[in-house]
């Protein structure tokens, strides 16, 4: 065994310290949530850093998140007391990007390649799509977009799916040319989408053996997280980088080890992962990555953790019985020396409000007894579900930030600012050209970009090279010099690119275009928020620069560009964080609240009808429950708005898994939503106070918001007797007034269907709607 520093190993039980010290060509992981996967892995880096065994520039580590790699850069350090200059950690997207820059030449790229969001690549499948005239064949954007990124995460491209396809078949043929244009369009526009980033960079290391041979000799230790949710492209990639390097891409005055042949034995890899806690399967995550490391790597050790340090008994208890439904799994023990702990607290509210009520008086109250809002996380579903928490957080004053929600460089003006950094960046990229190109008005109408988009077509070049022969195209003598004009100021802002900071290039180009000015010049007030915005995004360059003083402008677009919710979790903010269950993965806190267990919503509905769709779901639960280290809380809704109507929401099944010892229901879903006969352990505890929500609440800390609760959110709202038929006319708290069109069900579930004069029809469940009758 290495001769490993003890201190390095403080702590460990005996299988993560065998994990940390096994040397070999294969390692891997497999263990339950919490049991010190990624402590782990990040351990055995400093031990092979302290060792000596590897120099920094020796190791690739692949996280799930930006976030999580720079934690675990600074977490190697911290061990081994320095800084590790030249060490990769970073996320799969990450890595490729880098690659990708260095080698863009081999792939016929330019290294400023523009990256793709989804948002950019369903532009202009929509173009196409339109072009084609093909949506008349049920081929709609999100659809062609899944299809296509799952080919891409298959390395399929266009040309290998065209031999596999029915050309006789409309819409096979459509399809296929969709895929063909928008294959041709990204590599005109000199971009790449985000599932090239991982498939280009495998089918550059199997085209150019040479370059695939630069990395497997510089990366000797490659160490990968959350292997569960690894999909082929991501595998493929993993294959390639750990082969060995063949005995003629091998340097003369190599002082590598060699192996018999005179090449050089391929770097050792070590995987970590969870199966139970893949869900990822709709972006193509492959659990057979993990299953089959054995068959793949032959020569591989298994390491398995069964010792959980996160959570409390209770907690993993519930976790182990809601995983334990999910058949064709590898069983596993975990356990804890923590103690019971808390019992889980559930809680059904009447509406989404209701429960975010409860969830907002639950986070006061533990305040109050001392815990810090930066140590209690509420996880939902889906983005819907942070309507009604927002709503109830904002008013209870409790600060919060939602992981992903900014929404920052969704905005129409941080899009315009963003195009003309990359049309400056990348002047093939015509996506950013035509966004901006009449963006601030330049009386660039749709015909006069017609006309150079003809032109373009004509000369097989970029949108942008015709902006200079404006003068050709008898076009109205102002359009003309608008255009010229518009080309000059990109072509000499270019010219700063190589050497100018990112934060100059900016100032530049909102200064010259008016950008700004136009924007203060209107008397919308909303422009002059879209101007300050555009200033915040000036202040991130500058921040960008102070973190990478060497960095340029490619560099910020980059950064920019691989940006996910997780990376927006910021632990030191001292507020609550909002996050989806998806983005929870790998995280913990000591208070979690999860939302919405609900059936529809968990398991979602959409996936109900997929194969292995219910089993994905219950992952996910699991994912969400063994997030918590001390305190879990189970929230529901017995009626839910989504997609504009009320309806009745149902327990979820997953509930049933929860065994009913282990959760205290302060309100439970009780009868009125008990689906006869099939009652939970957990749904059997005793129904107290059905309609009675008031008794059942703390104190309302003050009048005002007792009041407003029942108000806006109709959440304490009993309607008692009320009867409804249609005809009479009603009047809602956020809707407005309106007529009844239908009432069906009996009291206390019947539900009406109202007119309403202004805000459409709507479906409420009479007993508890904030209405009242006319
Ligand atoms: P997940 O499956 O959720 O990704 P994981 O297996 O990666 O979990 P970690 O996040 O590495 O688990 O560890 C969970 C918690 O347990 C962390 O707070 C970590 O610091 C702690 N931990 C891990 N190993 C030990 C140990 N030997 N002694 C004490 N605490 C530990
Ligand atoms: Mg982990």
């Amino acid at each position: 065994a290495p001769a490993v520093d003890e201190a390095l190993l403080a702590g460990l039980n005996p299988q993560q310290r065998e994990a940390v010290l096994h040397r070999g060509k294969a390692l891997l992981i497999v263990a339950g949530a919490g049991s010190g996967k990624t402590s782990v892995l990040t351990r055995r880096i400093a031990s092979l850093l302290q060792t000596r065994e590897a120099w920094p520039s020796q190791i690739l580590a692949i996280t799930f998140t930006n976030k999580a790699a720079n934690e675990m850069r600074e977490r190697v350090e911290q061990l081994v007391g320095g800084a590790a200059e030249g060490m990769w950690i970073s996320t799969f997207h990450s890595a490729c990007v880098r690659i990708l820059r260095r080698q863009a030449e081999a792939m016929g790229l330019k290294t400023a390649f523009t990256i793709y969001d989804s948002a950019d690549s369903r532009a202009l499948l929509k173009r196409i799509i339109k072009e084609l005239e093909v949506d008349t064949l049920g081929l709609t954007v999100p659809s062609v977009a899944g299809k296509i990124s799952k080919l891409k995460n298959e390395l399929s491209d266009v040309d290998s799916y065209a031999r596999s396809v029915n050309a006789d078949d409309p819409a096979d043929a459509a399809f296929l040319e969709v895929f063909r244009r928008y294959t041709e369009s990204l590599r005109r526009a000199n971009a790449l989408d985000f599932d090239d980033l991982i498939a280009e960079t495998v089918h550059l290391f199997r085209a150019f053996p040479e370059v695939a041979a630069l990395y497997q000799r510089r990366f000797r230790h490659i160490l990968v997280d959350e292997y569960q949710d690894t999909n082929h492209a991501q595998y493929a990639l993993i294959r390639e980088l750990t082969r060995p390097v063949e005995p003629q891409h091998v340097p003369a005055d190599t002082r590598m080890r060699l192996d018999a042949n005179g090449g050089i034995p391929g770097a050792s890899l070590t995987v970590v992962g969870d199966s139970d806690q893949s869900i990822y399967a709709f972006r193509g995550a492959d659990i057979r990555n993990i299953v089959e490391f054995e068959r793949d790597y032959p020569e591989a050790r298994v390491i398995l953790l069964e010792q959980n340090y996160r959570s409390t008994q209770n907690i993993l208890d519930a976790a182990n019985s809601v995983i334990a439904s999910n058949f064709d799994r590898q069983e596993k023990n975990l356990f804890t020396t923590a103690g019971a702990g808390d019992k889980i607290t559930g809680f059904t509210g009447y509406s989404a409000y209701d429960e975010a009520q409860f969830v907002a008086d639950e986070i006061q109250k533990l305040r109050e007894a001392g815990a810090a809002y930066s140590d209690m996380a509420v996880f939902f579903r889906v983005n819907s579900q942070t309507r009604a928490l927002e709503d109830i957080l904002i008013r209870s004053a409790i600060p919060y930030r939602i992981a992903g929600g900014t929404k920052f460089y969704e905005r129409a003006e941080i899009k315009d600012a963003m195009a003309y950094l990359v049309q400056v960046a990348n002047p093939a990229d015509d996506l950013a050209l035509r966004r901006i190109m009449n963006t601030p008005k330049r009386g660039i109408g749709p015909a006069t970009e017609a006309a150079l988009q003809a032109h373009a077509d004509r000369l097989g070049v970029p949108l942008r090279e015709t902006l200079r022969d404006a003068d050709q195209l008898g076009l109205g003598p102002k359009v003309t010099k608008a255009i010229i004009d518009l080309g000059t100021t990109l072509d000499e802002v270019e010219a700063m690119v190589p050497t100018a900071p990112p934060a100059d290039v900016l100032t530049e180009l909102i200064v010259r275009t008016g950008y700004v000015d136009a924007l203060r010049a209107t008397r919308d007030p909303q422009d002059e928020v879209r101007a300050e915005n555009v200033e915040e995004l000036l202040s991130f360059t500058k921040e960008f620069a102070r973190r990478n003083p060497e960095g340029r402008l490619i560099d910020f677009l980059t950064e920019v560009a691989l940006v996910a919710a997780a990376d927006e979790i910021d632990d030191a903010s001292g507020s609550v964080t909002l996050m989806t269950l998806h983005t929870a993965k790998g995280l913990e806190y000591d208070t979690v609240f999860l939302t919405g267990i609900e059936e529809d919503l968990l398991p979602h509905r959409m996936s109900a009808g997929e194969p292995g769709g219910i089993a994905e779901e219950r992952r996910l639960f699991y994912v969400g429950i063994t997030r918590a280290k001390k305190r879990l809380f189970l929230s529901l809704a017995m009626t839910r708005a989504q997609f504009g109507d009320t309806a009745v929401a149902m327990p979820s099944r997953f509930l049933q898994d929860v065994p009913g010892h282990l959760i205290e229901w302060r309100q439970s879903p009780g009868q009125a939503n008990s689906r006869g006969g099939t009652r939970s352990r957990a749904l059997n505890a005793p129904t107290r106070q059905r309609f009675s929500y008031s008794t059942s609440l703390p104190p309302a800390p003050n009048r005002e918001k007792r009041e407003w609760t029942s108000a806006v959110t109709g959440a304490v709202r009993d309607n008692g007797d009320l009867t409804l038929a249609p005809g009479d006319r009603i009047r809602h708290t956020d809707f407005g007034e309106g007529r009844v069109v239908d009432v069906t069900g009996t009291a206390p579930k019947a539900v009406a269907e109202v007119q309403f004069d202004t805000a459409g029809r709507k479906r409420l469940l009479i007993k508890i709607a904030p209405i009242e009758k006319l």
